[in-house]
Formats: C-alpha cells, structure tokens, sequence
C-alpha cells in the first residue's frame, strides 16, 4: 500500500481494506498518520466520553456467544429488568456534572412489550428534562415503539452487527444478520442517530472484520463501537484464545475504522485498558470516542482517570449535554 498523504477521503476497495490489516507492523506509524489525518479533519482534537448504564440485565432470549447475558451464559452476572431509578437518575447527573457527551442505556433483551416501552420512555423524559444526549443499546424495536422512544426524546439507538455476515451464525443463532441491518434501517428512516459497530477476537478471518465494516459503511452510523473481545467466563467464548489481538492489529482495525468510515465517531469500547495500556495517545489519535467507568458486564477505567488521560495526550473532552 502507499500511504502517501492525501487530502481526499480515501475510496478502499475490499482488497485495500485487506492489505491495511495486513500492513507490516514497521509501516503502522505511516498508517496511523494517515487515519490521523482524517480525524482531526472531521473531529479535530476532541474526545467524547460515554457513560453505560446497564437497565436491564441478564436472562437475555438469545445467544449470542460473547455475551454474559445470553440464555447460553453461566456467568456469574448480577440480573434484573429493571435497574433502580435512583442508580439510572444518579449516572445521568453524573453524566452532567462531568460534562460528558452521552448517557448509553443498555437493556437486555430482543423483544419488549409496549408496556415496557413505556416504562422506558418515562424514563428518558425525565433524563430529557437535565438535555442530556441519551442513546439506547436495545433489541429489535416495533416501528411503533421506536416512535415512542423518539417521541419521548431519544437522540440515538446502539444496534451493532458485530461480525460479517458470513461468520454471524457462528455468533449467534436466535435472530439473523439481516433482521438487525433491517432494524437499523427501519431506525434511521424514523430520523435516529446510530451507533453501530462489532467485536473483534471471536475467531473471525480479517476479511470478516473488513466484510464488517464495509457494512458499516454502507450503513454509515453517526458512531461506529469497536470492541476487542474480554473474554468471559461462562460465556462459550470464555476461553477464546485473543492472542491475535495484538496493540499493532488492533490499531490497524480503528485505522482501517476510520479509513472506511472517516466521519463517524470511531470509538475504542470494551477492551480498551486491555488492548492499549500505555498506548492512549497513540489510540486517542486515530480514535476520538471511549467509555468511562466500565462496559455492561465488566469493569473500566474510572472517570477521573479518564479525564486525566484524554488531557495528558494533549485532547480535550467534548461537551455536549451541558
Ligand atoms: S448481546 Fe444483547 S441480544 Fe445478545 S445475548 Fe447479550 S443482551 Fe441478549
């Protein structure tokens, strides 16, 4: 590959994307110089920080195999429907009083009742009332209740595809690639923001991640989540082996992230303290968004340390919900 500055966002072909995976560890610097290039040209140097808050967890319907909540898991997870308003209210002003970009609500779950819903939208209106910029990672959605949680002020909804098409039945077998591109498509037709991105370590081939990510630019998410697998105990993918992810490769597929996708919020999630330790600078130049305090199931750097490695790599947090 040539990695020749150039001005214009690039146009990969699929075998492009391949090549920049298999890029030799000696030509990195010179790949992330130019994903680099595009992030300060789109997000400039600031970094966006997201608060996750599991809502509901555990005795998920489906089994998907990364995932401690799945009807496949036998990890040891704290499991409720619904968190308590006291702890979703408290993160919320947290979110607030740290000036952080997004408040991220997860449920467990593919399919909720009406009801629920409701339940759901109460809720977001009353996080609503402080502005808070609030997205939902949640199952498949009714028309009608997307518009129920667009009516109630919902600004974005997580839904990743997670791997390529051709590996996602090694993943999961309770629902298809095709119903969650459907759902996105369904979502953004009804004017959602979208966060959507996958896992990488599962036992995919590298053109899985490129096939991934082709899609996601198809699809083009106004955040795009890539999360290097911790593997789980009790989950089937508790013992993959994640020697492939290396900090080089795993650099290469946020590289690659924002080469296909260059003006999306590339997001470095779960896996991030694992596979970057000591290497935030370097990330935070390519990437522009992260979590703070932890993902859904597993833990993560707390927010003050957070905010201390954004401003040592010489970024600044973004504020949006202030
Ligand atoms: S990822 Fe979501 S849908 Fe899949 S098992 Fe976990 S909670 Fe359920």
């Amino acid at each position: 590959m040539n990695f020749d500055f150039i001005e214009e966002d690039p146009v990969l072909s699929r075998e492009d994307a391949i090549a920049i995976l298999n890029t030799p560890d000696e030509q990195l610097d010179e790949l992330m110089d130019r994903a680099k290039n595009l992030r300060y040209k789109y997000k400039g140097n600031r970094v966006s920080i997201h608060l996750l808050t599991n809502a509901r967890s555990g005795n998920c319907s489906q089994d998907c195999a990364y995932c401690a909540q799945s009807c496949r898991s036998k990890a040891d997870i704290a499991k409720y429907k619904w968190v308590e308003e006291e702890k979703l209210y408290q993160d919320n002003d947290f979110v607030n009083d740290y000036h952080l970009s997004r408040h991220c609500i997860g449920l467990s779950g593919m399919k909720f009742t009406d009801e629920e819903i409701e339940e759901l939208a109460r809720r977001i209106r009353k996080m609503k009332e402080h502005g808070t910029h609030l997205c939902c990672s949640i199952g498949f959605l009714t028309e009608k209740q997307a518009k129920m949680l667009r009516d109630a002020g919902l600004d974005r909804i997580n839904h990743n595809l997670n791997t390529s098409r051709s590996n996602y039945h090694n993943i999961c077998t309770t629902h298809t690639y095709e119903q969650r591109v459907e759902n996105i498509h369904m979502l953004q037709g009804l004017g959602f923001e979208i966060c959507s991105g996958g896992i990488i370590g599962m036992g995919e081939s590298k053109e899985d991640v490129v096939d991934m990510l082709l899609e996601l630019r198809e699809i083009q998410p106004e955040a795009l989540p890539i999360n290097f697998l911790l593997p789980i105990k009790g989950t089937p993918l508790g013992d993959q082996d994640t020697s492939m992810l290396t900090t080089e490769y795993c650099m290469k597929v946020l590289c690659l992230a924002r080469l296909l996708v260059p003006k999306s919020d590339i997001r470095c999630a779960a896996g991030r303290e694992v596979y970057f330790k000591g290497e935030e600078k370097k990330l935070l130049s390519v990437v522009d968004s992260i979590f703070a305090s932890g993902y859904l199931t597993e833990d993560g750097q707390g927010i003050e340390d957070t905010l201390k490695t954004i401003t040592d790599a010489g970024f600044t947090y973004e504020i949006e919900s202030a």
